[in-house]
């Protein structure tokens, strides 16, 4: 997780860090990439190449977090 992307991805992590986890840097990055792999488990990731399937599998994981923290200020792996 990284702040240097486009706009998305730089209110993503402000959101992520600092709604959902009161603004602790490292859990939030360990419960964003507990997400990732969860993501990267799945099935439909098997047909993927490596960079692909984690291209989407963040995609995945930050539209997830994204909605949880702003719709409920909280974290799915923290509750
Ligand atoms: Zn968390």
């Amino acid at each position: 997780m990284h702040d240097k992307g486009n706009e998305d991805e730089k209110s993503f992590v402000q959101i992520f860090i600092r709604k959902a986890h009161r603004g602790q840097g490292e859990p939030a990055e360990d419960h964003w990439e507990r997400t990732v792999v969860e993501f990267l488990n799945t099935r439909e990731m098997e047909k993927l190449s490596p960079a692909k399937a984690t291209e989407r599998a963040e995609r995945m994981a930050m539209a997830t977090l994204w909605y949880t923290a702003k719709r409920y200020g909280r974290c799915p792996w923290c509750s």
